[in-house]
């Protein structure tokens, strides 16, 4: 197999509403929060895991896309990713195949999305102490009394905070050109979803502004999704 090239993708990403992507529970500390966010070990700064935006891609275009049978979009199978390991498969070709039945000629995974740190105006901010993250407070209401019980804290990357993203795309000799057209694909799907926990009570709605590949500006807007 041949590489033909590495296209270079960057751009910025745009909170528009608190994003909470979760550090997990193993990092609780005993009185702190019991729903922090990810966030760099060492400087504290948030960030955006590549892991999380390419997997909330390849979570989209499956469930857009691929997975689906002729003339209906539904879910199929156990809601788990695609692992056909063809070389045809869009899904296992882009973001990878962990199947032990992989085709041989399927070669690396073609997307590489690296973690998005913030942005240098906003890292400034955050190293002056200027960029406090938002703590926003979920609660259940009681059936009958109709009062918020149970509130729980929620920390969230505030609306207006940017990161900076970049990623990368193999292309190797052979490889249908459309591959690369389901990154766009992806990224507008995300905008139209959601990024990160809690998206279906207003978090994480984000937009990726500035988008060039190889320094050729690129429309997500204007993407057809049909
Ligand atoms: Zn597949």
């Amino acid at each position: 197999m041949k590489l033909e090239k590495i296209k270079h993708l960057n751009g910025t990403l745009n909170v528009l509403s608190g994003l909470h992507i979760g550090a997990g529970r193993d990092v609780i500390e005993i009185g702190g929060m019991d729903q922090p966010i990810i966030k760099h070990p060492i400087t504290s700064a948030p960030y955006v895991p590549g892991s999380s935006i390419k997997g909330k891609m390849r979570s989209l275009l499956e469930i857009y896309y691929f997975i689906n049978t002729p003339g209906t979009r539904k879910f199929v199978g156990e809601g788990k990713p695609c692992g056909c390991g063809e070389r045809t498969c869009p899904a296992c070709v882009i973001f990878g195949a962990a199947s032990d039945k992989k085709d041989i000629n399927i070669g690396p995974t073609r997307l590489l999305v690296r973690d998005a740190m913030l942005s240098s105006h906003h890292q400034d901010l955050f190293d002056k102490g200027e960029l406090p993250m938002e703590v926003k407070y979920e609660n259940i209401i009681h059936r009958v009394k109709g009062v918020a019980e149970h509130p729980r804290p929620l920390e969230r990357v505030p609306a207006g905070v940017t990161f900076d993203f970049s990623m990368s795309f193999k292309v190797f000799e052979g490889d249908d050109p459309s591959f690369l057209d389901y990154v766009y694909k992806g990224l507008r799907l995300i905008e139209l979803d959601a990024l990160g926990g809690c998206g279906s009570r207003g978090c994480g709605q984000v937009r990726f502004d500035n988008l060039a590949c190889d320094g050729q500006k690129v429309d997500l807007a204007s993407q057809n999704l049909d």
